[in-house]
């Protein structure tokens, strides 16, 4: 799907269908869903773990003082949250913001999902351990692997994963933060990369028959 009106109806159809899940035991307890925010077009995705006491309230992640964190590393690469898209692992809120358990991510995981086919993104920033090992597949923590970009298969979508530190986490821990910074700061150049790999993918007969030296020829091509 290429039309960016289409895909926010879709996404916000998908939403409205989600918003009365009962997968899991957490429906019980929650005030809302928390499905995702921002821009449905977007070519960067973060994934978080779940929403906490003031995302539960308000329906939207990352509105508390992880999310103001968060804004400010955005901010810090040139971005808000408006150029990007924010979900979690867990669209409702654990009681007491305790761990996510496994069941409650084998039932809300189809949802993260669908939106990563929706939304097709050229990368995908995981916040934090949860978020780190469900999309990569692979047991290793954040500690050991924030940083390290990797190429993964999400449903039909192949993306750059990027895992890092989760805000919440690195909010205390100045010496996690400085790590989350620098991390941060490669996003735009990786970012590059990603959208170069997701061009060709989509469009591999597009590879340049004219050799580089006719730019006119070119122009005139285009129109
Ligand atoms: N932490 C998360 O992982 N997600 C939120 O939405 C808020 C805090």
């Amino acid at each position: 799907m290429t039309d960016p009106v289409e895909r926010a109806a879709a996404l916000r159809e998908y939403a409205e269908e989600t918003a009365s899940c009962t997968r899991c035991a957490l429906a019980k307890g929650r005030t809302q869903v928390v499905f995702g925010s921002g821009n449905p077009d977007a070519e960067l995705m973060f994934v978080g773990e779940a929403p906490g006491f003031h995302e539960d309230q308000q329906g939207v992640p990352f509105v508390g003082q992880a999310g103001k964190l968060l804004e400010r590393l955005l901010a810090g690469i040139g971005m808000s949250r408006a150029d990007v898209y924010i979900a979690n692992v867990l669209k409702c809120r654990p009681p007491g913001n305790r761990d996510p358990l496994p069941e409650e991510i084998a039932a809300c995981e189809p949802h993260l999902f669908r939106q990563v086919e929706l939304i097709e993104p050229s990368m995908v920033a995981t916040l934090g351990n949860f978020a780190t090992k469900l999309l990569s597949g692979r047991p290793a923590g954040i500690t050991r692997v924030h940083g390290h970009e990797q190429e993964v298969t999400l449903g039909s979508r192949t993306v750059l994963l990027y895992p890092l530190y989760h805000p919440a986490a690195a909010l205390y821990t100045p010496s996690m933060l400085r790590v989350l910074e620098e991390d941060f700061a490669r996003i735009p150049a990786l970012l590059e990369r990603a959208r170069g790999a997701a061009t060709a993918a989509a469009a591999p007969e597009a590879a340049p028959a004219v050799p580089a030296a006719e730019p006119e020829a070119l122009q005139l091509g285009l129109f």
